[in-house]
């Protein structure tokens, strides 16, 4: 043993992953809601781009990612010399976190903010904050005052994972102009697109300097196994990013699928009124129930029981019935299961064990 060998400071007190839930591959009639995954899946013209683009894989990718930030540039209205492209939105947050914050440094998120914050300051040697919400929402005044003269990040996602909640336009900009000059307030969009004419902060980014967008390709494109994401932001920041990511970060099958995907805007939009209706249907038929949840904006949402032990059961009696949810204990919920919205079936069978369960009390 290497005993002399040992990590940053912070890196052994961050828990392992826990999610992919790949113990259940193969195995059959297993509903799988636990990692807000599309259950359309990808458009066929992504599928018809991947096995296009199997044909070359004795290449290295392209470096620059052009065709593809062209595409995110031309569908969205941003400027593709400003859109980095990153393994998942999670390696563009990572990489942020590497460049901007270091020991002694501060990273802030809120209590129920995505599980991966916290991480992605530890490994970089900062100080997690973690900033009180309120009841289960973004709360900007708190955000403001938490921060200091060593807040370098403010990660917030919008709509937020795993409350489904989300906050206005106006807050966000409020947020942006409060922050101290050295923070950069980082605005996570993986759910963006589930939201009807929703920016996700372009404008934002626009007109200021102390604004960053992500958006991931894993979501409503239905591309999670591909991992892709990208950012949107000051063109220094983009320029400090292309300097430290792996210069064939992005494979050849991933960027032609998501240049694809994003260009099915036919599809992208199906997949938003889909989960749309369905996700309000659930959010309904739990609610008569007596489960209720937040207006959720997102592809889940978060369902509240009264408390851990009757979360506990619930998961454990739909567990029973193939069916695999999100315990949040982890993010300080543990009287919540936050359930992906499936197709109509999936929907409809979640709806049916949670009404056994409640039944069967
Ligand atoms: N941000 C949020 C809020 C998420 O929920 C996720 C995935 N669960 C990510 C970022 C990272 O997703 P990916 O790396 O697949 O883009």
């Amino acid at each position: 043993m290497a005993d002399g060998i040992q990590p940053q400071p912070g890196i052994m007190d961050i828990a392992l992953y826990k999610g992919g839930e790949s113990h259940l591959d193969g195995v059959s009639n297993v509903l799988k809601l636990s990692s807000n995954e599309n259950p359309l899946g990808p458009s066929d013209a992504a599928r018809e781009a991947i096995a296009r683009a199997s044909h070359d894989l004795h290449r290295y990718p392209p470096t620059d990612h052009t065709k593809l930030r062209t595409a995110i540039a031309e569908v969205w209205g941003v400027d593709a010399e400003r859109v980095f492209c990153g393994v998942g939105s999670g390696d563009v947050l990572k990489l942020l976190a590497e460049a901007y914050a270091g020991p002694g440094d501060e990273v802030v998120f809120t209590e129920h903010g995505f599980s991966m914050y916290p991480i992605y300051a530890h490994a970089c040697g900062a100080t997690p904050v973690v900033v009180a919400e309120n009841e289960r929402v973004v709360d900007v005044d708190a955000i403001l005052a938490a921060c200091t003269d060593k807040t370098k990040l403010v990660f917030i996602a919008n709509p937020a994972n795993p409350t489904g909640t989300m906050i206005g336009s106006a807050e966000v900009a409020r947020l942006a102009a409060g922050l101290p000059a050295q923070a950069l307030l980082v605005l996570d969009g993986a759910y963006a697109e589930f939201v009807d004419g929703f920016d996700a902060g372009k404008a934002l980014v626009e007109a200021r300097q102390n604004v960053f967008m992500s958006r991931t390709f894993s979501k409503i494109y239905g591309l999670g196994g591909m991992r892709v994401g990208w950012g949107y932001g000051p063109q220094t920041i983009i320029d400090v990013l292309n300097r430290i990511r792996g210069p064939f970060n992005l494979s050849t099958v991933a960027l032609a699928a998501a240049e694809a995907a994003v260009r099915d805007t036919a599809h992208t939009e199906k997949c938003r009124v889909e989960n749309a209706k369905w996700r309000d249907w659930l959010a309904n038929a739990l609610a008569e129930l007596g489960v209720p949840s937040d207006t959720s904006t997102a592809n889940f949402i978060l369902a509240r029981f009264a408390d851990e032990a009757e979360a506990t059961a619930c998961d454990n009696h739909l567990r029973d019935n193939g069916i695999i949810v999100r315990r949040v204990a982890g993010y300080g919920l543990p009287h919540c299961l936050r359930i992906t919205i499936g197709d109509e079936s999936a929907c409809r069978r979640v709806a049916h064990a949670i009404a056994q369960f409640k039944g069967a009390k």
